[in-house]
């Protein structure tokens, strides 16, 4: 079984709007957290839905599921502290449902334009790894600052990757390394994959989606909108 795990818990500081989280913005007719629910509930091996939302947004989420047919939808979950808490939230209550060979696919509501086809590639390599993680190869020159001020390092461009969602797992071994680490420990994880990779799982690249990137800032929202054509 796959499971899809979508995240939009945050509050979206860095959009400036105040009490709206930016998945729950209506772009183009649509609250962005419904373009990717439409790519997950029309990829055909995708089984089940959970959300990670605030309760405030729960009917709000509901309603337009129901009016959009997202039959997949089996629950909310409570949002956690930080991204990889509320992730750990979810593995809770998708562990009580499902098998420890099931896959879970991790995904950014903030992420519209994901594509089924990157599903299908993110599933077909998880038959042969632990996880899966898209990338960009990076475009820019990376220079490490030590002190924030000068040049400390050199970093190897051909050897650098931008990460993006949706990550997939295995079910049973990412819900235990979880288990092993405190909250402290999972509060300093940044990405999905980097708790996945610090507890010994092998991770592999595939290639990201330039139009798969996450609305972060008001920017993000007008090349949405150049995206829709609109
Ligand atoms: O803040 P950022 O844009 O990196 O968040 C990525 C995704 O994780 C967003 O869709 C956001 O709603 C979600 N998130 C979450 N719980 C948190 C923080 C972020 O579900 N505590």
């Amino acid at each position: 079984m796959n499971v899809a795990i979508i995240l939009a818990g945050g509050i979206g500081s860095r959009m400036n709007l105040k009490d709206f989280p930016k998945q729950y913005l209506n772009v183009g007719g649509t609250p962005i957290i419904g373009y990717c629910l439409n790519t997950f509930q029309q990829h055909e091996e995708i089984d089940s839905i959970y959300i990670v939302a605030d309760k405030t947004w729960e009917d709000f989420v509901r309603k337009w599921m129901s009016q959009n047919q997202i039959n997949k939808f089996c629950g909310f979950v409570a949002p956690g502290e930080s991204r990889q808490l509320s992730i750990y939230n979810a593995l809770l209550a998708v562990e009580k449902e499902f098998q420890p060979e099931d896959n879970i696919i991790i995904h950014d509501a903030a992420r519209p334009f994901v594509t089924k086809e990157l599903l299908t590639v993110g599933l077909r390599e998880l038959g042969s790894s632990e996880g899966v993680m898209p990338v960009l190869p990076a475009k820019d020159t990376f220079y490490q600052s030590d002190d924030r001020k000068v040049i400390s390092a050199l970093l190897p461009r051909e050897k650098l990757f931008a990460g993006q969602a949706p990550e997939f797992f295995k079910l049973g071994k990412y819900v235990e390394i979880h288990k092993k680490m405190s909250k402290d420990e999972i509060l300093k994880i940044n990405g999905s994959s980097e708790i996945a990779y610090k507890s010994g799982l092998k991770v592999s690249l595939i290639a990201g989606e330039e139009r798969n990137f996450k609305v972060t800032t008001p920017g993000d929202i007008e090349l949405m909108k150049t995206f829709l054509g609109l």
